[in-house]
């Protein structure tokens, strides 16, 4: 069996298209599935038009959490309560085309045990978003030691036992999309043309929004941010050392006092006070993520469920 997890965060408009796309393309490729909606805490009617398609097609299944608990949240229940031989990762706003899923099962048939959407091309997005886009799927490709390939989403197909192996990987502050290539196995792309939004608006668009996920992205594969700190401190040190001799001549070479002092005092406090709190900040933001490790709290708190039976829970470490 083929399951279809689409995490839903304010989507009531897209999901009865979502579900008949898929019913269209399931139909055609002559595959048992089941389609499992998560509703990541919605504001709006999500949570019934889920119970709706529920009721009318019991392949339909689905949960709700009790908050808003993020994307990578959602994604994480999908996986833990999908029951398919392979699971699809789609957006369920329709900008990741459900007509690619035969190719992504035939390639997964081949032997392949992760198959992944490669964005050739993205439609009605902002120009700012393609371009940042861009940026961060060259920046994180460069800078982590795990293998994550270009403009690829988190449209993806796994075989059950790469997703038995990401359920097992219960960190916070989590990134799919590194987490994927991490595991390892058979990996391979198909291309295909991201499309525009079905309905309602992108939550992932201002740089507000988008700022905390490539941080995340970036700390959660890399300590290059780390790194960078030390040499920093190597750089502003060694600068240092060789100021300090030119200071020291100055100051005995030159009759009068020439070295007037305050504005030169100023300027190097400032500029090493911001130094350093650039510094202290790199070191928090890697200790707020063990800060959040040691607290040990479940990923997500579910609130209510449709086809899904209760007694099925995830494996916490800690159980
Ligand atoms: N989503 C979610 N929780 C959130 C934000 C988004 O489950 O807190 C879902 C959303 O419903 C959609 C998918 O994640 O199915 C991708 O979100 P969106 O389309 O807004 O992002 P974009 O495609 O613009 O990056
Ligand atoms: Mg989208």
């Amino acid at each position: 069996m083929i399951s279809i997890i689409a995490p839903v965060y304010n989507e009531e408009k897209v999901l009865p298209e979502l579900y008949r796309r898929i019913v269209a393309v399931m139909v055609s490729a002559d595959e048992p599935w089941e389609l499992l909606l998560i509703n990541d805490g919605s504001k709006d009617q999500s949570a019934e038009v889920i119970a709706q398609l529920h009721n009318q097609d019991n392949r339909v299944r689905g949960l709700s959490f009790s908050r808003n608990f993020g994307f990578q949240e959602a994604v994480t229940a999908g996986l833990d309560y999908a029951r398919g031989d392979a699971v699809v990762l789609t957006d369920a706003d329709l900008q990741d085309p459900p007509e690619l899923i035969p190719e992504m099962i035939a390639k997964w048939r081949e032997g392949y045990d992760v198959v992944y959407g490669v964005r050739s091309v993205r439609e009605g997005e902002t120009w700012f978003k393609k371009m940042t886009a861009k940026a961060f799927y060259r920046l994180i490709h460069r800078i982590t030691s795990v293998n994550i390939p270009l403009d690829t989403g988190d449209f993806r197909l796994m075989d059950r036992r790469v997703v038995d192996a990401i359920r097992g990987m219960r960190e916070r502050n989590r990134f799919l999309r590194g987490m994927v290539p991490w595991v390892g196995f058979k990996q391979i792309g198909v291309p295909y043309v991201r499309q525009a939004r079905y309905a309602g608006t992108s939550k992932f668009e201002s740089v507000g929004q988008m700022l905390p996920f490539a941080i995340n992205a970036i700390t959660s594969f890399s300590y290059l941010p780390l790194r960078l700190a030390t040499y920093l401190g190597f750089i502003v040190a060694s600068l240092s050392a060789v100021a300090i001799v030119l200071v020291v001549l100055i100051r005995l070479m030159t009759p009068s006092v020439a070295l007037e002092g305050q504005a030169t005092t100023l300027t190097m406090v400032l500029f090493l006070g911001g130094i350093q709190l650039i510094c202290l900040g790199i070191i928090g933001e890697y200790l707020g993520r063990i800060y959040d490790e040691v607290k040990g709290r479940p990923l997500y708190l579910i609130d209510q469920t449709w086809g899904i039976e209760a007694v099925r829970r995830p494996s916490y470490h800690d159980d």
